[in-house]
């Protein structure tokens, strides 16, 4: 029988919806983005937040930087739009030319505005299990499991990838939703193994069909995260004859990808409602 498909584009809509409500109930959220030179991806990804985030009623800043822009100044530009009151939320579109450092980039957004929760200080809150901001694609993931109403409690998660902004961050939301995690990465060894062992399965390598149907167990719920780009169109991780086999899945596209979006604008009102003392950002 084939898999139920996670409908990532059904509940994005309906994530827009409660965020176009709560934009309502606070007034106005200022969401800024700064893109540093002309990369033309980059320059997709931000047209298509602003889309996003204009359309329930956030107000959205689009900053261009030349991409020759000294360090110093791309820190100075930040320092003003972290003390900007009419600023709730900051993205820094990656990646930046590579004469500057991103790591000091992110770290110089001010945590609370820091809407992709990739600043150190919200990534050790999620470690801690009190996160505040949590980055959009897996905060996507844990909504649509549990709009599906997938039972974590208890299930055995496994985690194909370890990176900062998918693998390490759905590992600790899965944990901290009480499953038992595995991080499998491309130093593991047999990993069917253990993805043969999953209730829940995230493949987030960034390899077109890693995840064979040899590799799903029976009934198991898939996300493949993965978006690789081909001649013939865009595919996930995850072999469409996974299908056959697992109990729920991610289609790619229409996933995981129109989450992680949905989930970034509800960020915006997480930033701003913390800076109103609407609720606090450390719970
Ligand atoms: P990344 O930084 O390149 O990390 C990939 C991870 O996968 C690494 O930890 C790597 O292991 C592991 N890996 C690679 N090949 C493997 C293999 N053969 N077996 C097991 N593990 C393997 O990528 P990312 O930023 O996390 O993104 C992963 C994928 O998700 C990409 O396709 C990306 O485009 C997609 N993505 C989608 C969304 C969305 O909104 N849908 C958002 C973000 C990312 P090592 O650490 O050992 O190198």
């Amino acid at each position: 029988m084939a898999a139920i498909t996670l409908d990532g584009k059904a509940v994005a809509a309906k994530v827009r919806e409660e965020v176009a409500a709560d934009v309502a109930e606070i007034g106005s959220i200022g969401l800024t983005t700064v893109l540093v030179g002309d990369d033309p991806a980059s320059d997709v990804y931000i047209r298509a937040k602003h889309k996003a985030a204009t359309a329930v009623g956030i107000t959205a800043n689009d900053i261009r930087l030349p991409a020759d822009i000294p360090q110093p100044e791309l820190l100075d530009r930040l320092g003003t739009l972290n003390d900007d009151d009419a600023v709730d939320a900051i993205l820094v579109q990656l990646p930046l030319p590579g004469h500057l450092d991103e790591a000091r980039a992110i770290e110089a957004i001010h945590p609370d505005k820091d809407v992709d929760g990739f600043h150190p200080l919200n990534a050790g809150r999620l470690y801690l299990g009190r996160p505040a901001l949590v980055p959009g694609t897996p905060l996507g993931i844990m909504r649509l499991l549990a709009e599906y109403e997938i039972e974590t409690r208890g299930a055995h998660a496994v985690v194909v990838g370890r990176s900062a902004i998918v693998g390490k961050p759905i590992a600790h939301l899965l944990l901290q939703a009480h499953a038992t995690v595995t991080i499998c990465h491309s130093r593991t060894v047999d990993l069917q193994k253990h993805t043969l062992d999953a209730d829940i399965l995230v493949a987030a390598a960034g390899q077109l069909h890693l995840i064979g149907a040899d590799m799903v167990k029976a009934g198991a719920t898939v996300v493949d995260v993965g978006m690789n780009r081909t001649d013939e169109g865009l595919f996930g991780d995850v072999d469409p004859s996974a299908a056959e086999i697992a109990g729920h899945l991610t289609p790619v596209p229409g996933g995981v990808g129109p989450m992680t979006v949905a989930m970034l604008l509800k960020n915006a009102v997480t930033a701003a409602r913390a800076r109103r003392g609407l609720v606090s950002s450390a719970t």
